[in-house]
C-alpha cells in the first residue's frame, strides 16, 4: 500500500520548514478508507500517470465536476458554506512537486533550517549523521496527491489519479479551502507562534479535522458517520506505514511527526465536536487547543488545561565563551514523548510524557568549534512526578551517552562527563528539572543561580594529582598503605 502523507508536518515540529499548503497523498487517504472499510480498494495502488495531452483536456472537466461535487457535500457535512467561488487548477505531478520544493525553500531561511536540524539532533531524535533535508525533499516528492494553498487560496488537483480514487483526497483538501474561506487558515495556525507546541496544536485541529470530514465523506452512504465509530488508539493506524521508499527509512520520529497531525487530530476532532457534531467546528478556531497535550488528552481542552509559562533565563553572556543562540522553544508533551521513547520505549514513555505540565529549550552552538549546548527546564505535574522523572531520565541520558566519566549521582542530582558531548547535568527541583547537555559545571551553576535555585550537591573533591605527589609517591610508599591493603585481601 502506498502511504505517505505528503503533509508538511513534520517540517513543522521540528521547524525545518513551514509549507504554506495542506496536501493529503493518496496512500494516506487509502490506508483510511481500508480501516474504515476492511478492504484495500483501488485507491491503494500506485495510479498511473497521465495520458495524453488530448485525453488530459477531456479529463480536465470531468476532474474540475467532480471537485465542484465533492465540496458541495463537504459542505453539507461540515455545515460551512461556501463564500467564494473556489479557485482550482489541474496539475502535473512536475508542476505540485515543484510547487512543494518552492514552497519548503522559500519559507525558511537556510540558517533557520540548519537550527531545526541541530535541535532534533540535540535531542536524540534523529541519528546524528541523518540527512535531514534530503530525506525531506525525498519524502515530499514521493506522492502527493493533491493540496490546498492558503497563501493562494487555491485547490491544487492532481492529474495523474483517477477520479475515483481523488474523490477521497479532495474531500479533505476541500475541508481545508471551506475552513479558509470560513476561519483564515494560515493566519490563524501562525497566530500561535512563537510557540511550537501551540503551533502544531493547532495544525492537528486543520489536519484532524479535515480527515475526519474525509471519513464522513466515505460513510456518507452508510447513514453512519466518524461520530458513530468507537474510540480509537491513533498508534493503531500507523502500523502500515513504513511501506514507501521514503517512509521505510525514516526515524520513527519522523513517522510520528509526520502523522500526529492526521491521526490524533482525527481523534480529538471527534472528541471536541462531541454531541454539537460540526456545529461545534467555529468554537475550535475561536477558542483553539493551546497545546499538543490537549490533542493528546481532549478532556484536558474541555477542562481548559493550559501549560505552565516556563522559565530559561539563559543567555550567550551568561554560557560565557563564544556560543550563539540557534534555538529556543518548547517541545510540549508530544515533543517530550518521541524524546523519552528514543531512550526508553513507548510503554514507559507515554505515562511520563502525560506528567508534563510546561516546558522550555534553548541551543546554542559554538561559532568556532560548532559544538553544541542543549539546555531545557520542564516542570512537571507534581514533586513526585518530577521525581519520577528524574530516576528516568537519569537512565534516558545514560543511554544517550554511552561513553561517560566522572559520574556523581545523588536523590535529585546526576552529572558525568561525555566525551562526544562534554558536561551532562541533570537537577530537579520541586515540580522542576533542569539539564545542561554539552556545558560544565561553572555554566551550570550560573544557570542554577540565573533561575534562583540553590547550587547541585558538589562530588566530593578528588585527591590531587600534582605532578610533585605523582613523582613521589612510588618512591615513597607509606608502609600503612601497604598494611591496610594486605589487609583488605580475602
Ligand atoms: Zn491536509
Amino acid at each position: 500500500m502506498q502511504v505517505i502523507p505528503g503533509e508538511s508536518v513534520i517540517l513543522k515540529l521540528m521547524k525545518v520548514t513551514w509549507p504554506k499548503w495542506h496536501a493529503l497523498a493518496l496512500g494516506f487517504a487509502s490506508l483510511l478508507a481500508c480501516w474504515l472499510f476492511g478492504n484495500p480498494s483501488a485507491a491503494a495502488q500506485q495510479a498511473p500517470n497521465a495520458g495524453t495531452s488530448s485525453s488530459r483536456n477531456g479529463a480536465n472537466e470531468e476532474f474540475l465536476q467532480a471537485a465542484d461535487e465533492v465540496l458541495q457535500q463537504v459542505s453539507e457535512i461540515t455545515h460551512l458554506a461556501l463564500r467564494t467561488p473556489l479557485k482550482k487548477t489541474l496539475r502535473s505531478r512536475e508542476e505540485i512537486r515543484a510547487y512543494v520544493l518552492r514552497e519548503m525553500q522559500e519559507d525558511k531561511t537556510a540558517q533557520e533550517r540548519y537550527a531545526a536540524e541541530q535541535t532534533v539532533k540535540a535531542f536524540g531524535l534523529v541519528p546524528k549523521d541523518f540527512h535531514m533535508e534530503s530525506f525531506i525533499v525525498e519524502l515530499l516528492t514521493e506522492q502527493v496527491a493533491g493540496l490546498y494553498d492558503p497563501k493562494g487560496h487555491e485547490f491544487y488537483i492532481a492529474d495523474w489519479i483517477p477520479i475515483g480514487d481523488q474523490r477521497m483526497v479532495m474531500a479533505h483538501e476541500l475541508t481545508h479551502a471551506l475552513e479558509d474561506q470560513h476561519f483564515q487558515i494560515e493566519k490563524w495556525v501562525k497566530a500561535a507562534r512563537p510557540n511550537d507546541d501551540a503551533e502544531l496544536a493547532r495544525e492537528a485541529v486543520l489536519e484532524g479535522s479535515a480527515t475526519a470530514a474525509m471519513i464522513d465523506y466515505l460513510l456518507k452512504d452508510t447513514g453512519r458517520s466518524l461520530r458513530d465509530l468507537p474510540d480509537f488508539d491513533p498508534e493503531m493506524l500507523i502500523g502500515d506505514l513504513g511501506n514507501t521508499p521514503a517512509m521505510a527509512k525514516a526515524p520513527q520520529f519522523l513517522k510520528d511527526a509526520l502523522l500526529f497531525p492526521y491521526f490524533t487530530g482525527m481523534r480529538f476532532t471527534k472528541n471536541a465536536l462531541g454531541q454539537a457534531g460540526w456545529d461545534g467546528l467555529p468554537a475550535l478556531f475561536t477558542k483553539p487547543p493551546v497545546s499538543t497535550q490537549q490533542i493528546m488528552h481532549p478532556e484536558l481542552f474541555r477542562t481548559g488545561k493550559a501549560p505552565a509559562a516556563v522559565e530559561l533565563p539563559v543567555s550567550e553572556k551568561l554560557l560565557r565563551g563564544s556560543w550563539k543562540r540557534l534555538d529556543e522553544n518548547a517541545l510540549g508533551e508530544f515533543g517530550w514523548k518521541e524524546v523519552l521513547q528514543q531512550f526508553l520505549g513507548k510503554d514507559r514513555a507515554a505515562p511520563l510524557a502525560a506528567e508534563w505540565a510546561g516546558d522550555r529549550y534553548a541551543l546554542f552552538e559554538d561559532t568556532s568549534t560548532k559544538k553544541l549546548l542543549l539546555v531545557y527546564r520542564l516542570r512537571l505535574s507534581s514533586a513526585e512526578a518530577a521525581a519520577r522523572f528524574f530516576g528516568q531520565y537519569s537512565e534516558a541520558l545514560e543511554k544517550k551517552h554511552d561513553a561517560r566519566r566522572n559520574l556523581f549521582r545523588r536523590p535529585n542530582f546526576f552529572s558525568f562527563d561525555a566525551p562526544d558531548a562534554g558536561g551532562v547535568f541533570l537537577h530537579c527541583v520541586n515540580e522542576d528539572c533542569l539539564v545542561l547537555e554539552g556545558g560544565n559545571r561553572a555554566v551550570f551553576d550560573a544557570i542554577n543561580k540565573e533561575i534562583g535555585w540553590i547550587s547541585a550537591p558538589v562530588p566530593p573533591e578528588k585527591p590531587q594529582k600534582g605532578p610533585e605527589k605523582i613523582a613521589r609517591m612510588p618512591l615513597a610508599p607509606h608502609p600503612r598503605c601497604n598494611d591496610s591493603a594486605a589487609f583488605a585481601r580475602p
